[in-house]
């Protein structure tokens, strides 16, 4: 029998081995961190996991791919962006994850969201593996020609890597229906197959779920409403701050709203607005999916109530509850401490990786409720799935159905972490039980499944 102590001796060899294996890729060192340094309990309850080569199969990527997209620009100039997709695990069905556009995307960044995505994957009980893919494209200020000839250009390499039952992309930052309307077109017109199941985050005309825009935001809210129930409270009054305003923060803030807490920010990267009367949707859904504008426009049309703080951090903002819903390594150890000295309750995750590691310390040592992002985010991928199962049954869900769904599998997810955190002598901690819990799903998937 190993002891503990013994395990994590091994786990941080491995830890060690994974940054020589993978160097220069900062976000996946973390993203692997923060796994493998809750796994040790489990390890050594449960002998079967010691089993050589498990845990170093579950890191290393089954396939990386990495490509050339080629487009031109509206002056006619070729233009050379790089592609990625990286098919993490399949052990619990075909891989899944979306495709970020972002001018900070590497190998690196879509590895981290590949890991993350499996354990996320597994957490939500539907059958899906864990993938992730992108490029360093920015689509900031192109137009939608531009766009629709990178997305053209991007699918016609990784079309011959996906398929409803081999891969399944679906949208992340920079990627929203748009995007995934041109991929889906020059995905069926390679193939000649309408292959409604092969993305995920379609229109809702053509094989789109209903709810699938709105399931990440809601769903966060939803897990945030868990966990302050546990401490015998509600969302109701509660002062909430949400960084972001992209699709995640948008029905983030919807959902608290419909739930009586008042969700006062909203961020891009020129800074943040605070507004004390409560985020007015109508006013940012415009600015931000019809105008495709900066959130400074907001604070400008809002009136009194509102402000714009430019460059500022939107975490200096006193409330309850902290939803971050922008990007990855957010929300530092400076704001975790700024948001502890105002009286935070809770940080629930709607972007992936948002806190980093040292926040995360110190917002769990005070007390605060965290719920990590592969357990807290889970909502979106959730109801990919569900579109997959309307896709694959050809019918289509309504939204009330859809939601139902979603609110059962966030409870959950919530359920499974808090008691996995409990068994293995953590209660409370959302880290450790999202890390265990879905990792012995995927675990006892691959032993079952032999070495491959
Ligand atoms: N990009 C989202 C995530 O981080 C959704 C992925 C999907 O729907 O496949 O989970």
């Amino acid at each position: 029998m190993t002891t503990r102590s013994e395990t994590q001796t091994t786990l941080d060899h491995l830890l060690t081995e994974i940054e020589h294996r993978n160097p220069a890729q900062p976000e996946f060192h973390q993203a692997a961190h923060e796994v493998l340094e809750t796994l040790a309990p489990v390890v050594a309850a449960r002998p079967e996991y010691a089993e050589p080569g498990l845990i170093e199969r579950l890191v290393e990527p089954e396939r990386q791919v990495i490509f050339r997209v080629p487009w031109q620009d509206d002056q006619g100039r070729v233009r050379v962006n790089r592609g990625f997709r990286v098919e993490f695990n399949s052990a619990l069905g075909p891989y899944k994850g979306g495709l970020r556009f972002h001018p900070s995307v590497n190998l690196g960044v879509i590895k981290f969201l590949g890991f993350e995505q499996i354990f996320k994957n597994a957490l939500t009980g539907l059958g899906i593996g864990g993938g992730k893919g992108g490029s360093d494209f920015d689509p900031h200020g192109r137009s939608d020609a531009e766009v629709m000839r990178f997305c053209q250009s991007f699918m016609t390499e990784l079309y011959r890597h996906i398929g409803e039952h081999t891969d399944v992309p679906a949208g992340d930052i920079g990627v929203g229906g748009r995007e995934i309307g041109y991929l889906f077109g020059q995905y069926r017109r390679i193939t000649n197959r309408w292959e409604a199941g092969v993305l995920t985050g379609k229109g809702r005309g053509w094989g789109g779920s209903l709810i699938r825009p709105e399931a990440t935001g809601y769903g966060n809210v939803l897990f945030a409403a868990a966990m302050m129930r546990e401490r015998g409270e509600d969302l109701e009054g509660q002062t909430a701050v949400v960084s972001g305003s992209g699709n995640v923060a948008i029905y983030t803030i919807e959902k608290l709203t419909a739930l009586g807490a008042n969700a006062v920010t909203c961020s891009d990267s020129s800074g943040y607005v605070v507004d004390e009367k409560g985020i007015d949707l109508d006013l940012l859904k415009q600015i931000k999916e019809v105008e495709c504008g900066r959130v400074d426009a907001y604070a400008e049309r809002r009136g009194a109530s509102a402000r714009f703080v430019p460059g500022g951090s939107v975490w200096d903002v006193p409330a309850d509850l902290a939803l971050p819903s922008a990007t990855q390594n957010e929300l530092d150890e400076n704001a975790a401490a700024t948001l502890i000295r105002n009286g935070v309750k809770a940080v629930s995750e709607g972007a992936n990786m948002p806190t980093t590691p040292e926040a995360v310390h110190l917002l769990q040592q005070a007390g605060v409720a965290f719920g990590p992002g592969k357990a807290a985010n889970a909502g979106g991928v959730a109801v990919s799935a569900l579109e997959m199962a309307q896709n694959h049954a050809r019918t289509s869900w309504t939204a009330a159905r859809v939601e139902e769904e979603l609110a059962d599998i966030m409870t959950s997810i919530h359920t499974t972490c808090h008691e996995t955190a409990e068994r293995y002598g953590a209660p409370g901690d959302y880290v450790t039980g999202a890390n265990i819990a879905g990792f012995e799903r995927v675990a006892d998937a691959m032993l079952a499944q032999g070495v491959i």
